[in-house]
């Protein structure tokens, strides 16, 4: 069975609707342009519905016991394999990555599902020692009430899934809004999830523009928090707009991965082609810059070049293809703009640098391998989201870790290096949430925190396993006095 859209979108207390102004949008794959259904284009009226339907659900699903949820969740975790193969298509036809990368993000959202019903049986308080002698103080963990769940369009089945399982875990019921150009995938796993028999009003769906849905989640006093994955510059706004929710945050990223003389160099360019050009680049923790040690530089560039002339660019629908186009225009017109700019800036294409030809749209971009990239190009400086490798040449460690620190995000990096002290000192130096030692800044597991580092660009708390759990939380203290 297929699944089918024709702008009933919106899962709203347990039924399927459009928008009841009928106001509905051509849903298009970045593969052809085609338009490949229909998504509801809904106002802020129909997503304060939702959010009421959410609250009237509430409070039943946050009494059920942790071991009535946790089957919830399981049970949606068998619905999701059960129905893998359909998901990952719609994935691949949406979004633009490979089938085996679908099929991977849908395996892994399975697990993620799995993982919060292992998990919250041992959301365990704690009982706090008092200076008073007659008292007794512990501590729980409650639902926050209604979480509002805003996601993007890079991975549209994971990175929901790392809202909603801990989210559902926890006893919050949800209002989701997904990125627009991904809007039909993420109906396809509301779908799913209902056949795992979902309370109504436990989890919503609602499709439609951000500023207009995604504000009223966030604005709208019938929610209590907001899960919120994509740019800075929209975390911003949220941050502002929701002043006063709790708030999870995970927002952009700019590498970098760093070559010292003493690495692996085979490896190193393994990992480092992998952190460049899987969902064509389309990642937080993409290996956004590349910051090599002169000693290694022309040995390392020429591996690059290597890997990229490797990478097979195409419909990802079809097999042997590994790097489908990129997922919609804004994206493809920055690409261009930061190759253009680090070009003008001295750069040189050692592969690639633009649209491949004769592709079915223009949304495809080359494997990129930028030789001569100065710090202050815009792509060594910003996200760029797309399979471009730029080597920025650095004379020696301090001016590695110079260069990586002059960056307002601070998300993920990694380094190469066989030496352990060279390896805990730039894990204590590079301002990133997470540094991945000899591996792709790619490498993450579902239970590993995730997150960006304070005081920078990349967001605020951390995803993954426990932590979101108990973020996703509110700790309620009781204390108690003996007669
Ligand atoms: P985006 O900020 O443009 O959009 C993200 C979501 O926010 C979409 O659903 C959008 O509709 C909604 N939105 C837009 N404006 C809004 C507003 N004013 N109020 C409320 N919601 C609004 O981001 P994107 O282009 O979809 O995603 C790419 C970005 O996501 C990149 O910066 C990437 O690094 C980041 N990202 C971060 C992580 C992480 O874990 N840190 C993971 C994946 C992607």
């Amino acid at each position: 069975m297929t699944f089918r859209f024709a702008g009933e979108t919106n899962f709203i207390d347990g039924r399927w609707r459009g928008e009841p102004a009928g106001e509905v949008r051509p849903a298009r794959s970045p593969i052809d342009n085609t338009e490949i259904g229909r998504m509801a284009w809904s106002s802020r009226a129909t997503a304060g519905e939702a959010i009421a339907a959410a609250r009237r659900a509430q409070p039943a699903w946050g009494r059920e016991s942790l071991w009535a949820r946790a089957a919830l969740l399981r049970r949606i975790a068998d619905a999701v394999l059960a129905r893998r193969a359909e998901l990952a298509g719609l994935l691949t036809l949406e979004q633009g990555k490979p089938l085996a990368e679908a099929d991977f993000e849908v395996g892994k959202a399975a697990d993620g599902f799995n993982l919060a019903a292992d998990l919250v049986k041992y959301l365990e308080g704690r009982t706090i020692p008092t200076e008073d002698t007659t008292k007794r103080v512990m501590t729980f963990y409650r639902p926050r009430g209604v979480y509002g769940v805003i996601t993007p369009w890079n991975f549209p089945v994971n990175i929901p899934v790392e809202y909603l399982a801990p989210g559902i875990a926890a006893g919050n019921a949800i209002v989701w809004t997904p990125a627009p150009t991904t809007a039909l995938v993420a109906a396809a796993l509301v779908t799913v999830m209902q056949e795992a028999d979902l309370p109504p009003g436990l989890l919503n769906l609602v499709t439609g523009a951000g500023p207009e849905v995604g504000d009223e989640i966030v604005v709208n006093p019938g929610t209590n928090a907001i899960g919120f994955t994509g740019s800075a510059a929209t975390g911003r706004t949220i941050a502002q707009r929701g002043a006063g929710k709790a708030q999870l945050m995970e927002l952009g990223g700019n590498g970098p991965v760093i070559i010292l003389p003493d690495a692996d160099l085979d490896k190193a360019t393994r990992a480092t082609a992998a952190g460049c050009f899987v969902n064509a680049g389309q990642v937080c923790s993409s290996s956004e810059r590349v910051l090599v040690h002169a000693a290694v530089y022309d040995a390392f560039a020429e591996r690059m070049t290597v890997a990229a002339a490797e990478v097979v660019v195409g419909d990802p629908r079809a097999e042997g293809t590994t790097m489908g186009p990129l997922n919609n225009a804004a994206v493809a017109r920055k690409v261009s703009e930061h190759v253009t700019d680090a070009i003008d800036r001295g750069a040189t294409a050692m592969f690639g640098g633009g649209q491949p030809d004769g592709c079915p749209s223009d949304l495809y971009f080359e494997p990129t391998v930028l030789s001569g990239v100065v710090p202050d190009s815009l792509i060594n400086l910003e996200e760029t989201f797309g399979p471009v490798a730029p080597l920025v040449r650095v004379a020696d460690e301090e001016e590695a870790l110079e260069v990586a620190r002059a960056n307002r995000y601070g998300l993920v990096s990694s380094v190469f290096t066989r030496d352990l002290s060279t390896a805990f000192r730039f894990v204590d130096a590079v301002p990133t949430g997470i540094v991945n030692v000899n591996d792709t800044s790619n490498y993450w597991e579902l239970h590993i925190p995730f997150g960006g580092m304070s005081g920078k660009d990349s967001g605020v708390g951390r995803i993954g396993g426990r932590y979101s759990l108990e973020a996703m939380c509110d700790l309620k203290t009781a204390t108690f006095t003996l007669d």
